[in-house]
């Protein structure tokens, strides 16, 4: 991987006084037993058996698992107003059952549903392969008039925090929100509509599995961390940076950082050192995980 920084990324990364990140060449050694140091992992939702042979790294603060194969029933008959029924959908019916869904009010006022962003799948019937998901909130006007997420002035500050990253959106990289449809006048989500329309996030982490996930703000985090941090919804997001946390949901356990989201970044000049920190600790923690694995 190259880092693609023109002199102006560089000058302005060292102006913010931020660290710059290369990928490590060297892997950390495995341990030498597989014995698990409770010490060097943080807490997995309790449902993964920790002894099981699909825990194929554990040399690093998280477990990865082995991939799984996701069954997909065709001959189920989907209720695309019900998002109960989306843990049997592929790529193209989840994308489908998203442009179509009526399970709560926000789908009066949309231009459209926003299903998501990114690297484009090998296959009519499969998911992107990507090694970073990107998790924000909600559309927003531009979103909802465009039908991608982040396409706004947040959306060019993403961009650049992915340039900075080596990385581009439709390149290894899928950005999607916990909502898929725009509040109106951009009021937060509420606790019912986040209710439903979570499992469409679940599922595309399901078929994605991706290597590392970027949580953009307090929502995505929340919903992203609620099996394994205590009481998420009562925490800040600045308590919640700053380290490798895990999602886990039906037996997969993927890395994720939180960070601030974007359009907060776009007021809060100074904590953009601390993002970049963020990106730099999911960098690490990913570039690990490939080469223990
Ligand atoms: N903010 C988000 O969280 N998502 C978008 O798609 C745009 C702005």
């Amino acid at each position: 991987m190259s880092l693609d920084l023109d002199e102006r990324q560089r000058a302005m990364l060292k102006m913010m006084g931020v660290q710059v990140w290369w990928p490590k060449t060297v892997a950390e050694p495995a341990p030498a037993d597989n014995s698990l140091n409770s010490e060097l992992y943080i807490k997995i939702d309790e449902k993964i058996d920790l002894n099981s042979p699909k825990i194929v790294a554990k040399n690093i603060n998280f477990l990865r698992l082995e991939p799984q194969k996701i069954p997909v029933d065709i001959s189920k008959n989907i209720n695309p107003q019900s998002t109960e029924d989306v843990t049997s959908l592929n790529w193209p019916a989840l994308h489908q059952a998203v442009a179509s869904c009526r399970a709560c009010s926000l789908c009066e006022q949309r231009t459209q549903a926003v299903f998501g962003v990114g690297q484009v799948p090998d296959g009519a019937d499969t998911a992107p392969q990507v090694d970073w998901l990107l998790v924000g909130e909600a559309p927003g006007e531009n979103e909802d008039r465009v039908g991608e997420p982040f396409v706004g002035q947040a959306g060019q500050l993403l961009d650049n925090m992915l340039k900075a990253m080596a990385l581009s959106r439709r390149d290894k990289v899928f950005i999607a929100n916990v909502i898929k449809c725009r509040p109106p006048g951009n009021r937060n989500p509420t606790h019912d509509e986040v209710a439903q329309c979570e499992p469409y996030l679940h599922r595309q982490i399901a078929l994605l599995q991706p290597k590392m996930i970027l949580a953009l703000g307090k929502y995505a985090a929340t919903s992203l961390l609620r099996a394994t941090v205590p009481d998420v919804d009562k925490t800040p997001l600045g308590k919640l940076r700053g380290r490798v946390h895990a999602y886990t949901h039906a037996g997969l356990a993927i890395p994720v950082v939180a960070t601030y989201h974007p359009a907060y970044l776009l007021r809060s000049l100074t904590e953009k050192a601390k993002a970049w920190e963020d990106l730099c600790l999911a960098m690490d923690a990913l570039d690990t995980t490939n080469v223990a694995l």
